[in-house]
């Protein structure tokens, strides 16, 4: 290869490398590996690996590499202001056969933080989903169980076993159906249409009015008039859905549920506030992550999967939008939705 393509390779590969010599003191590196480690061009030479990285880990595999001789690949911790960040390393030894010992080495560096970050959340999820269908399993077996060892001839304990049976049931199909929106909405781009959004939130508000009146909750609309969006329908009518449905769970009787929705210069907001529970403000920047729940067992009695929130925010941001939520505990809660006005698809 002639000298011209290692120069394109150099500059153009995705890959960050450093050179560095035996006092681990950087004596090159490519523009990819300026970006990673956030620095202006050329301004990483000359300084030590330490300096730039944060990173005994990197030192220590460069001082193996160097004795040994011999190619090493780890994934390697270090910081880039004061942001951790997790790299492949493959570390290649450049012995030098002269006098000196002077060895060398190549470092070439792939940022792998994002892909790890990806996988803890993918190892959780299913952790958790593991954890949500295991407990109605369990409760639903031993009910059988013991129905059949002989509590079936029981008439009063049969029936509020299968009562129990029941209601787990319900709760795993609630799970599932959850759990197919978000992976819908993960999934796939929504079809956008033009459509009235007032006839649709009047349309959904009309639907938890008993709900609400069930619960000894007073509900009211304001919802201005000739409200168009571009949107998926199915997709804002869940989210509707899954923010009066919390406002209402969450709200004890006496209380009032209301809805705003107004047109701004460039899009919709429609408002959700409640007089219900609360929350404290610590719990709120974790609402949003899929099966958070401030409070696992009020959750669960008034049938929550702990997905409504996660299945908002991801409709809301495929739609170009955001979400939003203020808090008092003890007082109540207002979720906020500003939507853009899209193209159609
Ligand atoms: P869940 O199915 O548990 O309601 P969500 O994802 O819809 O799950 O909400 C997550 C958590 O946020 C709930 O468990 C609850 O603790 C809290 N929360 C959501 N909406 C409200 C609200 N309007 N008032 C008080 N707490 C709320």
């Amino acid at each position: 290869m002639n000298s011209l393509v290692y120069q394109v390779l150099w500059t153009q590969v995705d890959t960050a490398v450093l050179l560095v010599d035996n006092h681990k003191r950087i004596l090159d590196s490519n523009p990819a590996a300026n970006r990673l480690l956030e620095v202006r061009e050329r301004s990483l030479i000359g300084q030590t690996l330490l300096q730039v990285t944060l990173s005994y880990d990197l030192l220590s595999l460069v001082t193996q590499v160097q004795s040994r001789l011999n190619p090493e690949e780890r994934e390697v911790r270090v910081t880039r202001d004061s942001n951790p960040l997790i790299l492949h390393v493959r570390a290649v030894p450049l012995p030098d056969e002269s006098f000196h010992k002077q060895n060398r080495v190549l470092l070439l560096m792939q940022d792998v933080t994002e892909l790890r970050r990806l996988e803890t959340i993918r190892r959780d999820f299913v952790a958790n989903v593991s954890h949500e269908l295991r407990t109605p399993l369990t409760s639903i077996r031993a009910m059988a169980e013991t129905l059949q060892e002989g509590a079936i001839h029981d008439g009063e304990v049969a029936e509020r076993f299968v009562e129990i049976i029941q209601q787990e049931v319900e709760r795993l199909t609630r799970l599932l159906e959850d759990l197919l929106i978000l992976s819908q909405a993960e999934s796939k781009a929504p079809e956008r249409v033009r459509f009235a959004l007032n006839d649709q939130i009047q349309k959904v508000v009309e639907r938890f009015q008993s709900q609400a009146e069930k619960s000894g909750i007073t509900l009211k609309a304001t919802i201005a008039p000739n409200l168009s969006l571009v949107a998926n329908p199915d997709q804002i009518e869940q989210v509707l859905i899954n923010l009066l449905d919390n406002a209402i769970k969450y709200t004890p009787e006496m209380g009032s549920v209301e809805l705003v929705a107004e047109p701004l210069a460039e899009g919709v907001r429609v408002r959700v506030s409640d007089t219900g529970i609360g929350m404290m403000s610590q719990d709120l920047p974790r609402i949003f992550e899929r099966f958070y729940r401030v409070d696992k067992a009020r959750s669960r009695h008034s049938g929550g999967t702990g997905l409504g929130l996660s299945i908002v925010k991801n409709i809301v941001e495929t739609h170009g939008g955001i979400v939003t939520v203020e808090s008092e505990f003890g007082h109540g809660t207002t979720f906020t939705v500003v939507l853009p006005c899209l193209p159609e698809t």
